[in-house]
């Protein structure tokens, strides 16, 4: 919800109202910095690292009250990572390499948040970073080639570049279950966790979801719960991450591998260690596909969805059978066949959503003090002032937790006013799904450069992050040598990059099936059609395009 839509003011009124956030006003470009950056997450740090090198002056724009993004705020119980740690961090100094000291494989929320912190105050970044600024509007300006920016609080500036770095799940949201404001305990959605500990013990405590921010949460709480009670709606297919400390020895070994581990993460599909085996599913005996896959499934990360046999995403019959070796894991950890029944997805195939990774979370629905409803058998009808209603039964809680996700990848930019030449809105020109070029630029937003934008690569997420900066400073150093003040996708070029983003998709078989990753959130008006969110032809094809790109000294781009 934008509180405070930006009406243009004239040249001089938007000068005086900027006063609030810039010192200063600039005379080289006439706005009051050269680049405003959203978002002081793992990207929007390491944007802001970057362009200072470059000279510019940057002001980032934070809606929380510290550094970290995903990391500040997600504080929920259980909240880690699935990405290996020391695949995680940043990559761009020797010094930060050095001297950081991962404590897990896959870190935890507080060690992550603890590591941006320090990357924070490592480089001086906090000095350009504004907390408790959430950007409500920003509107590009033909006569000047720059953008008017107006925050939530009315506040205003203007720069040169416009810097999106506002995640991929930032933008939660809370299903539209009525009475949500009667309930008289607590509830809160898992995004904006407090920062004071709450205590389960003796509690009785709702989880609405089951995505992987559900999977960590239950079973983190479900060691100290009084009676938890998990409202499905789709199972999902679950694999063990297998965490554990990392010894001085061990990391020791890490930090003199570091150049082999990030050049592997390069040469990867998802930016992860893992890489696609180039067998398929039934080139091998049965016998040998039980065995890789029981490895897989005891080994730590996204071995068994990243490093799988090269077919599973794309043939149903290969995604059949390791979707039945996954469900019978499911029922031989799940005491109460009808409870393992519940949890294992009908709907669609291993690794056609984004797959959870666990550390006893079917375990968890062993004990006696926790109940599985499915949501498919009995809706929730109504939050009520004692707890949840269902078209069954009335349960009572003192906490009910919304696990209930985002309005992912475009929803932030939803959020944001974003207008470029002729007022043109981004939310309108995304109506049916994004189109980019590269996942940085889109035509008719001068000047606005997205890290990790729609139709990018995911995967670990920082290893994309860090390219995906380096080529917005790489473009925005091009221009400024060249004096060069207008940066422009071309219609035809971000035609072409959309055609062939939606071209790489086809055929993979989770298009076929609902999930953020497909662009449905049924609790978001205009968010039921599958659309091509994310690029899907694997980092190196990226990489290459955007290398391309830049040698050929950014033809592709209408440059003025
Ligand atoms: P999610 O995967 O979108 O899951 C949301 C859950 O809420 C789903 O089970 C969904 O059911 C349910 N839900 C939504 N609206 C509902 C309603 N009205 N009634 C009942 N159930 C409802 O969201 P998430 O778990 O927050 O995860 C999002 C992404 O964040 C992950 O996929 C991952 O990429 C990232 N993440 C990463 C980590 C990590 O690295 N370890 C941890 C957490 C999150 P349906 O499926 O039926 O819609």
């Amino acid at each position: 919800m934008i509180a405070h839509p930006l009406v243009m003011g004239s040249r001089e009124d938007g000068m005086v109202a900027s006063q609030a956030v810039a010192d200063k006003a600039r005379t080289e470009t006439g706005a009051d910095f050269d680049a405003v950056v959203i978002g002081a997450g793992v990207s929007g740090l390491y944007q802001l690292y970057r362009l200072r090198e470059l000279g510019l002056t940057v002001r980032v724009f934070e809606t929380g009250s510290g550094v970290g993004g995903t990391w500040y705020w997600n504080r929920y119980p259980g909240a880690r990572f699935d990405s290996e740690s020391w695949t995680y961090g940043y990559s761009f100094s020797q010094e930060l390499l050095e001297e950081w000291d991962w404590q897990e494989h896959f870190a935890g929320q507080p060690e992550t948040l603890r590591y941006l912190n320090h990357v924070a105050d490592r480089f001086d970044l906090r000095r350009d970073i504004q907390f408790n600024s959430r950007v409500a509007a920003a509107h590009y300006r033909e006569d000047t080639h720059s953008w008017e920016i107006a925050l939530e609080d009315g506040r205003r500036t203007s720069a040169r570049f416009l810097i999106t770095a506002v995640g991929v799940h930032s933008a939660p949201t809370l299903p539209p279950i009525p009475g949500h404001e009667s309930i008289r305990g607590q509830s809160c959605h898992t995004h904006y966790w407090p920062k004071e500990p709450v205590k389960f013990a003796g509690k009785r405590v709702a989880v609405i979801g089951t995505g992987a921010t559900a999977v960590q949460t239950i079973t983190e709480i479900a060691k100290t719960i009084g009676h938890l009670t998990v409202f499905q709606r789709t199972p999902q297919w679950c694999a063990p991450l297998h965490n554990a400390r990392i010894t001085p020895e061990e990391m020791q070994r890490i930090r003199a591998n570091y150049p082999e581990i990030f050049a592997r993460c390069q040469e990867t599909y998802g930016c992860f260690i893992h890489a696609t085996d180039p067998r398929a599913t039934h080139e091998v005996t049965p016998e040998e596909r039980e065995a890789f896959w029981e490895k897989l499934y005891g080994e730590p990360g996204f071995g068994i969805w990243m490093g799988n046999f090269r077919d599973i995403l794309v043939d149903r019959s290969a995604n059949a059978l390791i979707s039945d070796f996954l469900a019978r894991k499911i029922r031989e950890r799940v005491k109460d066949p009808a409870v393992a029944e519940k949890l294992i997805p009908k709907n669609h195939g291993f690794g056609t959503r984004r797959v959870p990774l666990e550390s006893g979370y079917y375990e968890t629905y062993n004990q006696s003090n926790v109940k599985l409803v499915d949501l498919n058998e009995t809706p929730i009808a109504r939050i009520t002032p004692t707890g949840i209603r269902t078209s069954e039964a009335e349960y009572e809680f003192d906490i009910i937790i919304y696990a209930t996700g985002f309005d992912a990848i475009t929803g932030a930019f939803d959020r944001i006013d974003i207008r470029g030449v002729d007022g043109a809105s981004l939310k309108e020109k995304w109506r049916d799904g994004p189109q980019t070029f590269l996942g940085i630029l889109v035509d008719d937003f001068p000047n606005m450069l997205m890290v990790m934008g729609p139709h990018a690569g995911l995967g670990n997420f920082p290893r994309a992050a860090e390219y995906s900066a380096d080529w917005v400073t790489g473009l925005i150093g091009f221009a400024r040598e060249r004096g060069l003040t207008r940066i422009e996708a071309t219609a035809t070029s971000a035609a072409a990059w959309t055609d062939h983003v939606i071209a790489a998709s086809e055929g993979l078989l989770f298009t076929e099936v609902d999930s953020w990753m497909t662009g449905i959130n049924r609790n978001v008006e205009g968010k039921q059609v599958r659309r091509i969110m994310r690029y899907s032809g694997g980092h190196p094809a990226f990489r290459q395009r955007c290398e391309a790109v830049a040698a050929d000294g950014y033809r592709e781009l209408a440059l003025a």
